[in-house]
């Protein structure tokens, strides 16, 4: 009989442990807690809460509280043992930490077919194994990682997020659409011109703004290439004018000229419902985000799919590396699960440990793995991961579940209609895949 290792007893190791037992596997939990914890950690408990005790709205009109939605129906230990928890916060699933991982830890240790294994791995195991050691994954098997993956190219240590921005919350009468010198299709990029005093008072804004002070053990080590913009503003008044910002190659079509300089915003999805800002990774606080890109032409009135942010994360590039089923293409008995493939969040995590064991079960009873279809939260979650949402050249980040990585509806919407029916038509895909999956 196999046993699987999962490597990592977190929310998606826990998650997929129990979701590989409930199946009829036997699961050998290997756990570096109690003997060596990671920065962020204080407990010795599994499936700690690092930070907020959120999982944020658990409303299925927001993208996360759909995925909520979906985790409750496929029978998730991680949201059975919030619901179990919950404390009262309005609109948001909120939890007593100490009691939601005393639950998943009594449960887990209970489990006969769950063997639990304390130790740091420092290699990758043998075997069918699943590895879901997280954004603060130690440094030995990180570095066994980076070596199993084209020679660490496809593993990163930061996440350096530019704020991601609705494209109908852009104002197009400002912002024009055109590449560089003409290259590449003609709206791939929308940029937003500036004039000489519009750029300095940005600049001004960028060095005043209020930053994000990082945790000790995150001390930047910035690579040039994905320097924060602040730090660029910081270290000279053109900086910007020539680095991210620099016109060339541009003219607006309305003045025929070229701008002092330019913000450039990238597709995020193939079907344009978004925009990245080019190259503004930022430490800017989440407020003074809001109010100093605002001060943007074209930006008076934008909606932040995404803040910026840049903090340690040790993430693989998903698409490059795993194959539909979340293994290794170069080692196929070897899965990722949680937030190490590229996903962001306490519920996102748990979302691929679920999906991980489930692709697991199938490879171990020979049938091919059947995932929840795209238009779904768990199947759009799954598609970021695999690459299927990406936009060629996507330069791949790790993100929460947000409606842009969902297939776009068709035909005409209205607004106002768009969520309900995003929602309606991920309901009717998950119960029509748990009919034929019954
Ligand atoms: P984890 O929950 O980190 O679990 C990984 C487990 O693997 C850990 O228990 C670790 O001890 C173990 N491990 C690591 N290496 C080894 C090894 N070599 N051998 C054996 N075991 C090992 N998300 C939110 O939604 N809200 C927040 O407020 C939030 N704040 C955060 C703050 C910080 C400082 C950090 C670093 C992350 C934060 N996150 C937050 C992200 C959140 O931590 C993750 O989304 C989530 O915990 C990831 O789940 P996971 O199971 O993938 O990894």
């Amino acid at each position: 009989e196999t046993v699987v290792t999962v490597v990592g007893g977190g929310l998606a190791g826990s998650e997929a442990a129990f979701q590989l037992a409930k199946r009829g596997h036997r699961v050998r939990l290997v756990e570096m807690k109690p003997a060596k914890r990671t920065p962020a950690q204080v407990s010795d408990f599994l499936a700690e809460l690092v930070c907020s005790n959120s999982f944020r709205s658990d409303n299925p009109e927001n993208a996360v509280g759909l995925l909520h939605e979906e985790l409750r129906r496929v029978g998730s230990l991680i949201l059975a043992s919030a619901d179990e928890a919950r404390v009262p916060a309005g609109d948001a699933l909120a939890v007593d930490r100490v009691r939601f991982s005393t639950w998943i830890t009594e449960r887990i240790e209970a489990n006969p077919a769950i063997e639990r294994v304390h130790g740091e791995l420092e290699s990758l195991p043998e075997g069918h194994a699943i590895v879901a050691t997280g954004p603060l994954t130690s440094d030995a098997l990180a570095r066994a990682i980076a070596e199993a993956t084209q020679g660490g190219d496809g593993l990163y240590f930061y996440d350096a997020i530019a704020p991601i921005i609705s494209a109908e919350s852009i104002d197009h009468s400002i912002a024009f659409a055109q590449s560089r010198y003409g290259k590449g299709g003609g709206d791939d990029y929308l940029n937003l011109p500036l004039d000489e005093a519009q750029y300095h008072a940005f600049v001004a804004e960028l060095r005043n703004g209020q930053k994000v002070v990082p945790h000790a053990f995150e001390e930047p080590k910035y690579f040039d290439g994905c320097l924060p913009v602040e730090v660029l503003a910081e270290r000279g008044e053109e900086t910007l004018a020539h680095g991210p910002m620099k016109p060339m190659g541009l003219s607006d079509p309305r003045t025929g000229n070229r701008p002092y300089a330019v913000v450039q915003l990238r597709r995020e999805d193939a079907a344009g419902t978004s925009f990245n800002i080019v190259g503004f990774q930022t430490r800017l606080t989440w407020p003074e985000q809001r109010r100093i890109f605002r001060m943007l032409p074209g930006l008076a009135e934008a909606e932040f799919v995404r803040l910026g942010q840049i903090h340690r994360n040790t993430f693989l590039n998903g698409p490059a590396l795993l194959g539909g089923d979340l293994s290794l293409r170069s080692r196929p008995e070897l899965y990722f699960a949680g937030q190490i493939v590229g996903v962001e969040g306490y519920v996102e995590s748990t979302a691929v440990g679920f999906l991980a064991a489930l692709s697991m079960d199938a490879r171990l009873r020979g049938v091919p793995f059947q995932p929840p279809p795209g238009d779904t939260a768990l199947g759009a979650l799954l598609r970021h991961v695999t690459g299927e949402a990406h936009p060629p050249g996507y330069d791949y980040q790790p993100t929460n579940i947000t409606w842009g990585l969902f297939p776009p509806l068709q035909g005409r919407v209205r607004k106002a209609e768009k969520r309900t029916l995003l929602v309606e038509r991920a309901r009717a895909s998950l119960d029509a895949w748990l009919a034929k999956a019954s």
